[in-house]
């Protein structure tokens, strides 16, 4: 442990409050508790209100020098934090799975993800593309530029306290963005780690300290202060639906900028023709990937009356065949859940399951015994439910699948489209009409939808969010780095006159008395 965290720069007490150099962290301290035993294995000291003032001051400061570098420059940089991240991929992704319990193999692949996102940005710097267009005056060009937006506030989910980082601050920095960085209570060390290596290559490029800067410290000393600061014109907020709603509150208050990245409820419709050994491993892995706790979890199969039973029988088998236990052993494929705490929320959502007429169909146990005995071990669990079931619209943050019938595909989609958010969807079918209804105006209303591919798992390289609860944001590829960026219309005139848009005449003859 003591040899993860000092190759990773870390000791077993740690500041999670920097600019560059660690502040000493006079907030509240937070112990990092590994779900895998439930024993802390570090101390995280962090930020007072005034640290977290310390800190925005110099993100702030850092924006006027950060933003004046040519962006193929910043991507640079961006670059060596990508290749710097190349050599931390082993040690990073022990640490998550030590963190946050996820396997090992998805823990290496967050990592892999950010290098990848890296990747992404450093092209993305040679392409912050404005258009031209034609004025109806002559003698004039108009064009858009993209200039940076100041200090982007970013708040991370625990779930992935590495990768969704990335996605944002990758992306706001080559926009030339500097970065203040909340990070989630429960997922502090992974924090600080990656800004460690970040702040590294930073210095040796002679960059001053402010660009990438940490804030872990609770709501009122960090988290309030963010949300209602007036030099950060943005923020990006990952987490459950309650919490963006507060972000959206408090942000357009003193109106900026927000993306919600917030909870799912993703679903995949299994049609008749659907290939069912294909669907059966997409919905097993997005079902019990990560214990249920992916924000595009499977959360809801929608299966053709003519097949349910069949399906349910094959995924009750393949549950069977789940190898639950230390996320950190090869053969592992579902950890622990993060805390105690999730256990008790899922155990409570089954009791609801039941008395609003669900039917356990497999698992949903709190395991014990051996390393079991920490309290955060369930079984992944199948539910037979009723899409008017009150429980199967929210987001329970566990590995519960829900199995649900449907006769027509009119059908399916409503009970598709039935729940307040709207993240990712899936549909499997080798129906080339039953695919196209899915992914027409009138089928699934999510951010992402996919056909014979399962809702988790998304590439870096689209635009990834969701609609309705979801919050409407999207971050990493395609041309979410837009939303990092203040667009501003030009026009320039080489006319010698001054014709005024739209026809409108509006002359003084200087040579005329009044
Ligand atoms: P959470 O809402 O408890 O916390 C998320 C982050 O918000 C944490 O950093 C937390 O400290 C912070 N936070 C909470 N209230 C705040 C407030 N009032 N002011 C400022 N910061 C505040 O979520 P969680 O349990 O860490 O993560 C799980 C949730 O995140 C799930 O709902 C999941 O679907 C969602 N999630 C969404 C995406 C996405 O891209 N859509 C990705 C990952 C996770």
């Amino acid at each position: 442990m003591q040899k993860l965290l000092s190759r990773l720069g870390l000791t077993e007490t740690l500041s999670g409050v920097g600019s560059g150099t660690w502040l000493p962290g006079q907030g509240c301290e937070v112990a990092a508790v590994s779900p895998i035993n439930d024993k802390p294995f570090a101390t995280v000291k962090c930020a007072a209100a005034r640290e977290y003032d310390q800190i925005a001051d110099q993100a702030t400061e850092a924006f006027l020098k950060w933003r004046m570098i040519p962006a193929p420059k910043r991507g640079e940089i961006v670059r060596r934090i990508g290749l710097a991240l190349r050599q931390a991929k082993e040690d990073l992704g022990a640490l998550i799975s030590l963190e946050v319990g996820k396997i090992r193999s998805e823990a290496e692949g967050e990592v892999q993800e950010m290098i990848d996102m890296a990747d992404f940005a450093v092209g993305q710097s040679r392409m912050l593309y404005g258009l031209t267009m034609h004025s109806e005056r002559p003698g004039h060009r108009m064009y858009e530029q993209w200039h940076p937006l100041g200090p982007v506030g970013v708040i991370t989910a625990f779930n992935f306290p590495a990768a969704v980082w990335s996605w944002n601050a990758l992306i706001a920095l080559i926009a030339g963005n500097t970065v203040v960085w909340k990070p989630s209570s429960k997922a502090l060390v992974t924090a600080a780690a990656i800004v460690n290596i970040v702040w590294k290559v930073l210095r040796e490029n002679d960059l001053p300290d402010g660009i990438v800067n940490l804030a872990a410290g609770n709501r009122n000393d960090v988290g309030k202060r963010l949300l209602q600061d007036t030099r950060i014109p943005l923020v990006s907020a990952t987490g459950s639906v309650a919490m963006g709603r507060q972000v959206a509150r408090s942000v357009s208050e003193r109106l900026g900028k927000t993306i919600l990245e917030l909870g799912g409820n993703n679903a995949v419709i299994v049609t008749k023709s659907a290939d069912p050994d294909l669907a059966v491993r997409a919905i097993v892995f997005g079902a019990v990937g990560t214990a249920g706790q992916r924000c595009t979890t499977t959360r809801r199969a929608i299966i053709h009356e003519s097949v349910f039973e069949a399906l349910s029988r094959s995924l009750i088998q393949a549950y069977q065949q789940v190898r639950i236990g230390d996320p950190r052993k090869p053969e592992t494929l579902m950890g622990p859940l993060i805390d105690k705490a999730a256990v008790d929320r899922m155990q409570d959502a089954l009791k609801v399951v039941r008395n609003q007429g669900g039917r356990i169909l497999y698992g949903g146990k709190k395991l014990s015994g051996e390393i079991f005995d920490a309290g955060t071990y369930v079984s992944p669990c199948i539910c037979e439910a009723g899409p008017q079931m009150p429980i199967v619209g929210e987001e329970t943050f566990a590995p519960i699948l829900y199995l649900i019938r449907y006769s027509t595909l009119d059908q399916a989609i409503v009970i598709h489209n039935s729940v307040p958010q709207g993240l990712s969807s899936a549909i499997f079918s080798n129906d080339l009409l039953e695919a196209e209804t899915f992914l027409s105006c009138a089928g699934s209303d999510c951010g992402i939808a996919n056909v014979n591919v399962g809702t988790s798992g998304a590439e870096i390289g689209g635009a990834f969010g969701g609609e309705k609860q979801t919050g409407g944001g999207r971050e990493a590829g395609s041309d979410a780095w837009k939303a990092y960026m203040r667009r501003q219309t030009c026009t320039i005139n080489a006319s010698g006159m001054l014709p005024l848009a739209q026809g409108i005449r509006f002359q003084v003859d200087p040579q005329e008395p009044t």
